[in-house]
């Protein structure tokens, strides 16, 4: 039965009763506008991210998960689903509906014996890095410790150990997944196959994942960890030495270039402070001695301004960046497939990134290729595996007065490096706000859309899930 038929704020609707009788039912809190904690239960990482949902179901297990749902569909909410809450476009909130945070289910279980590990899907990078450390194991995840493992996998997952091991998605072997239904599913490589094969690389379209279990395997307790920053005038030298280099080297590594501006912190000499910078950072996940050989020649490719470059431990390497992004800082991202690094990309992106109005914004290279493009285009809903380079446009600044400019800088970079030089598509973790529609869609799921169309129909075809990259439900032929 529908009681919230005011599709402009359906929540404010909802009788105090039926509210008070949901609450009544979760394990979890719900949080409404007026609570003491309803200021915190409304912010995401993102300060650029300013929603009022009507209601905040902070749940303690399926139950509450799958109670919520229901509630949701019921009644006819918007419903946003969060996991770490680091998605860059806010998704995982809404304004006057219903948000299912899961930011409380953080267990992890570690089956060393059989190298896996089984994590609820409000899990970030950290807590998995911890659980899986403890035992010389890991699972393939993203860079920056405080983001959540669901959305991040939910749509790929890329990291450290991308061409070593594959995404993040790559890595699940199973998932449990509430559907729009209320039905508390189990989706791997034997049962549900289709809903198996959509959430990996297709992102929150298909219900809420309540857990994943992924594949571990062998990295660190200790590695080594290159983080070399050398001046941006020999931006082609050293992005075009690391692509020679990968091409001879073996997987394990999977470097990131950065073009950005040095911070003014003591980490780096005074004098270059606010210069342009490339860097290159990689982490080999075998034996520390051995990396740091292995990793000599991305730190020698001219005189650096600065090497940070040294031995770590696992869970420390994964860290490394976590400060470059504060919570409640202001972001706008967006990326693009490139099939090469010519001369002229790099002086167009040299360019951009001397433009950038904020001194932390950054232009980065994602080197792809290894074990993510070893599997098959069509094997999970994750698309573009064979473009061998990701470019990561990343708007980050701190005061809204900056906000206009910061914005504006990343679609004028975006539209100029995508009309010249993109195969199309993008990344969905770093999607901006989509606000390119269906045609980028498209290209980013490139032959797996109808699929994932047709998945959707079959799983959720009232499209309850749409507050994500959306893919509209469509059986084929229809
Ligand atoms: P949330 O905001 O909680 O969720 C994002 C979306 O995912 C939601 O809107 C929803 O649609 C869906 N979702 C979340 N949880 C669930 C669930 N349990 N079930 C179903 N749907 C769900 N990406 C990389 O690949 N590699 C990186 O190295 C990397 N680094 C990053 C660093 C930072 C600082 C940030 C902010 C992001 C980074 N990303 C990276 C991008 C990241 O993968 C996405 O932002 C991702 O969405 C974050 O997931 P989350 O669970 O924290 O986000």
């Amino acid at each position: 039965m529908s009681r919230g038929t005011d599709r402009d704020d359906p929540g404010e609707k909802l009788a105090v009763e039926l509210v008070d009788e949901f609450a009544s039912r979760l394990r979890g809190q719900l949080v409404r506008p007026g609570d003491p904690d309803y200021e915190a239960a409304r912010k995401v990482w993102n300060g650029l991210i300013d929603k009022r949902p009507a209601l905040v179901a902070r749940c303690d297990g399926d139950e509450d998960v799958i109670a919520a749902v229901n509630f949701a569909r019921d009644n006819d909410l918007p419903l946003a689903v969060r996991g770490g809450g680091h998605g860059v476009a806010g998704l995982a909130l809404c304004d006057g509906g219903l948000v299912i945070d899961l930011s409380g289910m953080t267990g992890v279980d570690v089956d060393p014996d059989g190298r896996t590990a089984r994590a609820r899907g409000g899990c970030t990078l950290a807590d998995v890095d911890r659980a899986t450390q403890r035992h010389g194991l890991a699972a393939p995840l993203g860079l920056v410790s405080k983001t959540g493992i669901a959305g991040l996998t939910l749509s790929g997952g890329m990291g450290w150990l991308r061409r070593a091991y594959g995404l993040s998605c790559d890595n699940v072997v199973s998932a449990r997944v509430v559907t729009a239904d209320g039905r508390l599913l189990t989706a791997d490589g034997s049962e549900n196959g289709d809903l198996f094969w959509a959430i990996r690389g297709g992102g929150g379209n298909f219900g809420v994942v309540t857990s994943f279990e992924y594949r571990l395997l062998p990295v660190g307790p200790e590695v080594f960890f290159c983080n070399v920053y050398y001046p941006a005038d020999r931006a082609g030298e050293v992005l075009r030495t690391c692509e020679q280099y990968l091409s001879k080297a073996p997987d394990q590594l999977g470097p990131l270039g950065v073009l950005g501006r040095v911070p003014e912190i003591e980490e780096f000499p005074s004098e270059a402070h606010g210069e342009p910078f490339v860097a290159l950072l990689a982490l080999f996940p075998g034996d520390p001695a051995e990396g740091e050989e292995a990793l000599g020649p991305l730190r020698e490719i001219t005189e650096p301004i600065c090497d940070l470059s040294g031995p770590l431990s696992y869970v420390e390497a994964q860290t490394v960046l976590d400060e470059d992004y504060p919570d409640g800082g202001r972001y706008y991202w967006k990326s693009l497939n490139v099939p090469e690094l010519s001369d002229a990309l790099i002086e167009r992106i040299l360019e951009h990134a001397a433009a950038a109005p904020s001194p932390t914004s950054t232009i980065d290279v994602w080197y792809q290729g290894g074990a993510m493009a070893q599997v098959g285009e069509e094997e999970t809903a994750f698309a573009n595996r064979g473009v061998p380079y990701l470019l990561g446009i990343e708007g980050n600044w701190e005061e809204e007065a900056d906000s206009a400019a910061n914005v504006a800088w990343v679609r004028d970079t975006f539209s100029d490096l995508r009309d010249s030089f993109s195969t199309g598509g993008l990344y969905l973790n770093f999607p901006g706000f989509l606000e390119e529609g269906e045609q980028l869609l498209r290209e980013s799921f490139g032959p797996n859309y109808e699929r994932l169309a047709a998945v959707k129909a079959t799983y959720d075809p009232g499209n309850l899930f749409r507050l994500n990259a959306n893919i509209e439900p469509k059986k084929p032929n229809s």
